[in-house]
């Protein structure tokens, strides 16, 4: 029985949803569309198998095919990345519990890691107190440049000899600029410390030759592969040869018990796609498309962390109209069907969670076929927005907030600004297919 007959409830849900992201703009820089044959894999019978170990060494009988898929995985992930000489594991979860593996498979809980810090650009799970990295290591920050708002290397060197971390870690969240991962490689090398790169955002670019590649510099390097990959959500560790017995042992049973087959079977098909000779071509036109984006904003006479981008992702620094603005900023663009999301800026003169600024990107609108006349179009439209509601002043009193975000909420409904935009979001997002349910 199929799922509109047994469970109209799921269904219309999922229906809705559907509607959502066709006639939206998905600008929020960690989302992406997966293929309907990457989705087909996940959603496959593969889901009912347990094949707790590895390839060949499995705690389960019955696995024969789960071998094959598994295999092919990894096979295709080291072509796709170029990573000759490395090991791959493609059975993480998700992207946190990737990360959280490669610690607790290389450190000793209360070892030191150095990573960026969180309020520029560094991820959740690079060592924030409420996350079990911050609780179980101790990690010590580098900052980016306070002037240029770009990776001082110099500096992160010298606080690597004065702090003397065991793991360096480099790749981010919130970073528009390019990381000269060999570098940070270099840095932990002449401290005889492991290096460590989280490319979970810019895998895609990567694998595409958009971005440099942290292969064959870096010991371990973690992705996601539902960002700029576009895949289903899972993760991979890649690590050279002698740290695999680690990082496995880690994974499973340090981590895990059984692995999700049917997203390894997804992720494997979502590789195949990546080594195809057109995702370069898609790779390229994300950063093209984000840097005529990014342009545009300018123009408008916005202000963007670092002054551009060269990545897939911005971030529109809303300091000059007045901290505490993202939210606000957000709140509008949503209610025009436009996606993005609140971030700090770096130093942001707010707090974490009414911060100064908007992070977006094009890797979802790149999927759905986009180029540079959307993004000029497209720009002009979230100036717009930016400038009719980041003036909302946020109150100094924190118990007043939340309200005065509600309060703001409500005057979007019947805005002017807000139906334009919403109307010609609308009619431009419906020209452009959404994989996994147009095609
Ligand atoms: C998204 C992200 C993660 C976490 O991935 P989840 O799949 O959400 O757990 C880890 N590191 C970085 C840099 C990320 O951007």
């Amino acid at each position: 029985m199929n799922l509109a007959s047994q469970d109209p409830e799921v269904f219309a849900i999922i229906e809705r949803e559907k509607k959502r992201q066709k006639e939206g703009l998905e600008m929020i820089p960690s989302e992406n569309y997966a293929s309907a044959a990457a989705l087909e894999a996940a959603g496959s019978i593969l889901n009912d198998k347990y094949a707790e170990g590895y390839p060949g060494r499995r705690y389960y009988s019955g696995n024969v095919h789960i071998d094959e898929v598994e295999r092919l995985a990894q096979a295709r992930a080291l072509k796709a990345f170029n990573a000759e000489g490395y090991h791959v594991n493609v059975q993480p979860y998700s992207g946190s519990p990737a990360n959280l593996a490669v610690y607790l498979g290389l450190l000793k809980p209360g070892d030191t890691i150095m990573s960026l810090r969180l309020d520029q650009g560094g991820h959740l799970t690079h060592g924030s107190p409420v996350n079990a990295s911050g609780k179980l290591f101790n990690f010590v920050f580098y900052p980016l440049d306070a002037e240029k708002e770009v990776l001082d290397y110099d500096a992160i060197q010298k606080l690597a000899e004065k702090t003397k971390p065991q793991l360096i870690l480099s790749g981010f969240t919130a970073y528009p600029r390019k990381v000269d991962f060999e570098k940070m490689a270099l840095i932990a090398r002449s401290i005889g410390a492991i290096s460590m790169a989280d490319i979970s955002h810019i895998s895609g670019l990567v694998i595409g030759g958009a971005h440099p590649s942290p292969f064959p510099s870096t010991d371990v390097v973690t992705t996601t592969t539902h960002k700029t990959l576009r895949g289903p959500r899972g993760a991979l560790i890649f690590c050279k040869e002698e740290l695999r017995e680690k990082i496995d042992k880690a994974v499973f049973p340090g981590m895990q018990g059984g692995p999700h087959e049917h997203t390894i079977a997804g992720i494997a098909v979502t590789l195949g796609e990546a080594l195809r000779p057109e995702f370069k071509d898609y790779a390229a036109q994300i950063v093209k498309n984000a840097s005529i984006l990014a342009a545009t904003l300018i123009k408008e006479g916005l202000k963007l962390v670092s002054g551009g981008t060269e990545t897939h992702l911005m971030l529109i620094d809303l300091r000059p109209f007045g901290p505490g603005r993202g939210v606000f900023v957000a709140k509008a663009l949503e209610a025009a069907e436009i996606n993005t999301n609140f971030t700090t800026v770096p130093n942001d003169p707010s707090v974490p969670f009414y911060p100064s600024g908007i992070r977006l990107g094009t890797p979802a609108l790149t999927t759905r076929g986009m180029k540079e006349k959307e993004m000029v179009v497209i720009g002009t439209w979230i100036a717009e927005v930016v400038k009719a509601f980041a003036t909302t002043p946020l109150p100094d009193e924190k118990e007043k907030r939340a309200q005065a975000v509600r309060d703001f909420e409500k005057t979007l409904e019947g805005h002017e600004t807000v139906k334009k935009i919403r109307e010609r979001v609308k009619a431009l997002a419906t020209k452009f297919p959404v994989p996994g349910i147009d095609a």
